[in-house]
């Protein structure tokens, strides 16, 4: 078997959309099981609205998820000669014709038909203009683009995930092959580049299945070899619609901000629509390379599951080293402000671990770690109500911050000691000193492990803290 090639060919006019990183992860999968090549291409012949600020999002999304290419980015923009020629050899050859309608004059047909109750497909008005006709319209000097005769028959290909699919020619209209305006259409210059670039597998997502008999067309007209098609599953929003920008987030890039790891992002991506059949759903890159297999894949659209996301996100961050994690945090940190100069790299690294245990997206690592860098402006207000104005608090605060003056090591089993005297002392429940003193020390009413807090706040900080919250009750109260 030849080396197999495949692509991802984005266009420029929007953000990569997580339905196209879906097509381009499957794609590259079975590129590298099958040590064939991933190609990258832009399709930007709709100029007017792509733009190279979205080429250099896409990029960057891809990189983002390590979905290296091999060869490319090719741009469509830069092969404008290729499509030519094609267009030329088949004008020649008399697979098309000129077509000299206004997009007025269709519109106006077209709603005449649709009126009447009928379907519209392109009249054919230009295929059977005079010579006389045509002449006239060449001295008006009109514009022409160029229609592809759709011949009568049967056009049937063999979907790799669909099997058998036929159109009956008669449904294709003679679809536009080069505008007026000069700029090959989507389905021309797709087969012109997908054959020029020995693409073997055209994998892409089944809302182009209606796209492919035209395209298939045209490989027969330019006597070319027919790639193999396979139609993938779309990425359904929760209510079972196609996923779009109304129905929620799509932008890859909006995923990483919201802090996404990539590697999650694409275990999760990976299960939309293709399952190895196992339990399992937590997969390193190389095993997904390794499982890949079309016969996996699923025909019906997967729900995109947001709720699953933030849980294959929680894993990675538990299971990834500080170290590593410290690389994207690190950033991060910096954006918010946090002076963090004056810790050690390991005593960062401890924190890190710290609150990587209840952390579920990377902007968490901002939320819980600014106590640590920052003194607490102000208290969450249900935790006040609970924790603070209570009978117990202010005495209990009082006591802690005399016994917390008393030790100088703020390891945890020392100030865990401290706490656990008081209790058997008074007797009292351990919660009527945990959770006013988690509250003093961050602000908040849940985080990481009270006593490797403590550490990591220090004796100083966490008197002071203690000391502010007093005052803060007693002002309350
Ligand atoms: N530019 C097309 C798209 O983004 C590519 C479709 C295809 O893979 O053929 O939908």
């Amino acid at each position: 078997m030849s080396e197999i090639r495949v692509r991802i060919a984005p266009s420029p006019t929007g953000y990569l959309h997580v339905g196209t990183a879906h097509t381009a992860l499957y794609n590259w999968l079975f590129a590298r099981k099958n040590g064939g090549k991933f190609i990258l291409r832009i399709e930007d012949t709709d100029v007017e609205r792509s733009t190279k600020e979205m080429v250099d999002v896409i990029l960057d999304s891809l990189k983002w998820l390590g979905i290296d290419w091999d060869e490319g980015p090719y741009y469509q923009s830069e092969r404008f000669n290729l499509y030519k020629e094609a267009a030329k050899k088949l004008e020649k050859e008399g697979f098309l014709y000129r077509c000299y309608c206004t997009k007025e004059e269709i519109e106006e047909r077209k709603q005449k038909v649709i009126e009447s109750g009928k379907a519209w497909k392109y009249d054919r008005h230009c295929l059977n203009l005079t010579e006389e006709q045509k002449a006239a319209y060449e001295r008006e000097g009109r514009p022409y683009a160029l229609r592809f005769k759709v011949p009568e028959g049967m056009t049937a290909f063999n979907d790799g995930l669909h099997g058998e699919i036929r159109r009956d020619n008669k449904e294709i209209e003679d679809f536009v092959v080069v505008r007026s305006n000069g700029y090959p259409t989507y389905n021309f210059a797709v087969v012109v580049d997908d054959s020029s670039m020995g693409i073997t597998h055209v994998m892409r997502g089944e809302d182009h299945i209606s796209n492919t008999p035209k395209q298939i067309l045209l490989y027969k007209a330019l006597n070319l070899k027919v790639p193999e098609f396979i139609h993938l599953p779309l990425i359904l929003a929760e209510d079972k619609s196609k996923l779009s920008k109304r129905k929620g987030t799509v932008a890859v890039t909006d995923y990483r901000d919201m802090g996404y790891l990539p590697d999650a992002f694409v275990n999760f991506l990976a299960l939309l629509g293709w399952s190895p059949s196992t339990d399992k759903e937590i997969f390193s890159r190389e095993e997904l390379i390794n499982l890949f297999d079309i016969k996996h894949l699923s025909k019906r659209g997967a729900v995109f599951d947001h709720k699953k996301l933030l849980w294959i996100n929680s894993e990675y961050i538990r299971s990834m080293d500080a170290e590593k994690l410290y690389d994207y945090v690190k950033p991060l940190w910096d954006k918010a402000g946090f002076d963090y100069s004056v810790f050690s790299h390991e005593d960062l690294l401890r924190l890190i671990d710290l609150i990587k245990e209840r952390a579920r997206l990377l902007t968490d690592f901002v939320d819980s770690a600014s106590y640590f860098f920052k003194d607490v402006e102000e208290y969450d207000e249900k935790g006040v109500n609970k924790h603070f104005l209570n009978e117990y608090a202010e005495d209990n605060l009082k006591l802690l911050y005399e016994k917390l003056s008393e030790i100088d090591s703020f390891e945890p089993d020392v100030t865990e000691n401290v706490y656990r005297k008081i209790v058997e002392e008074t007797g009292m429940k351990a919660g009527k000193l945990i959770h006013p003193t988690r509250l003093a020390l961050t602000g908040k009413t849940v985080g990481p492990s009270l006593f490797h807090l403590m550490e990591f706040v220090g004796k100083e900080r966490t008197l002071a803290r203690i000391e502010k919250a007093l005052e803060f009750i007693r002002n309350r109260k």
